[in-house]
């Protein structure tokens, strides 16, 4: 018999966050025959979030509109996100490894008293089995886990679980909820965002990354060519930020971002365990780097030895010539 699967959609900066959509994707090796709803918070016109879900597979979606929800809080979005899950009754709950997903369902989790499985990259249905699979020790070996209890709850990792086609062609249920929200403990008077050009390090399908060897704030200008003609991001390792070269938002690895995209181009980077702990799980990784020894190239599945300063340019106008 099928489940019904609650996926908890993410709005950011005015759009639904890729990574909700891919939450649909492994909703539906959950839900099998069974139903995949999801909800949207927020303050004001939703729908258009909601319509978005339904393209990517959603069968049902509840949207609570409340101006208290403008910003997210956790106090908020728990106490409406847990009056859906007491009203639905979902079998499983997905929702996007983000900032918002890992401070978000802790809360939920322990609220409901059931266990969560988080940073998933792999779903499984092996036997009678959910199996989920998710990065440990810094992403050196993978566990395996399935749950124990009826209750499912996962946070998927970005750029991991692949999002089902777009089908403009789909409809479904969509329905607002109203739900009373006590006062709330904290308010978001305001954002100050650092990232890089505005686009999320964690669901860039492209990442230039420099390291110490960009040598100033100024050598990081070529990389940031190199992400604008391939539509990428830039991030750093924390050599480059630990010496100002960019600000530390960049910062990708154990204890900066941890990021997966489809594309990795670490430039003056050496490649210590630690940056290699938020990169190596990236689809495919080129190292550009003077030193024919650096660690890097172990994880790299093309290496180029030499200057960057010399190849990053070459690169920029190579895509540029091919693009045209
Ligand atoms: P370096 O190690 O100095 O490497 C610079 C590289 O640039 C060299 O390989 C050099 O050959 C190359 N180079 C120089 N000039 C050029 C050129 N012109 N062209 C091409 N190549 C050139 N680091 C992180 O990145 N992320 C983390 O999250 C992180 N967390 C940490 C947590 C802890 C607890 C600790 C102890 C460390 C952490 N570090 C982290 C730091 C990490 O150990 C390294 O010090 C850091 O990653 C080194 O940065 P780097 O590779 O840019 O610099």
């Amino acid at each position: 018999m099928g489940k019904k699967v609650l996926v908890i959609g993410e709005i950011r900066e005015g759009s639904l966050r890729h990574v909700s959509f891919e939450a649909i994707a492994a909703a539906k090796t959950l839900a099998g025959d069974g139903e995949i709803l999801g909800v949207i918070c927020g303050s004001t016109q939703l729908e258009a979030y909601a319509k978005e879900m339904v393209y990517y597979g959603a069968n049902r979606v509840q949207i609570i509109e409340n101006k208290k929800l403008k910003t997210y809080t956790s106090d908020g979005y728990s106490q409406v996100i847990l009056e859906v899950i007491k009203k639905e009754e979902p079998d499983a709950i997905v929702m996007g490894h983000t900032a918002i997903g890992k401070d978000l369902t802790p809360k939920l989790a322990s609220r409901l008293d059931v266990g969560l499985i988080s940073d998933v990259v792999e779903i499984d249905v092996i036997a009678d089995n959910i199996v989920f699979t998710r990065p440990i020790y810094s992403g050196k070996a993978f566990e395996k886990k399935i749950f124990v209890d009826d209750m499912i709850f996962a946070t998927i990792r970005p750029n991991n679980i692949e999002a089902l086609s777009r089908d403009e062609s789909q409809k479904a249920d969509i329905s607002k909820l109203d739900v009373e929200i006590t006062d709330l403990r904290t308010i978001i008077k305001d954002i100050v965002r650092k990232t890089s050009d505005g686009m999320d390090l964690s669901e860039a399908k492209v990442i230039v990354a420099g390291g110490r060897g960009v040598k100033s704030k100024e050598g990081f200008e070529p990389l940031y060519e190199l992400a604008g003609v391939l539509g990428g991001a830039v991030g750093a390792s924390r050599g480059a930020c630990d010496a100002d070269y960019c600000d530390y938002s960049l910062q990708i690895g154990q204890t900066g971002k941890v990021v997966t995209p489809d594309l990795y181009i670490a430039c003056g980077i050496s490649g210590a365990i630690q940056h290699l702990a938020g990169m190596s799980n990236s689809k495919v990784i080129v190292a550009i780097n003077k030193d024919p020894e650096a660690n890097i190239f172990k994880v790299a599945d093309y290496g180029i030895v030499g200057d960057l300063f010399e190849v990053v340019p070459k690169l920029v106008d190579e895509i540029k010539r091919i693009k045209v």
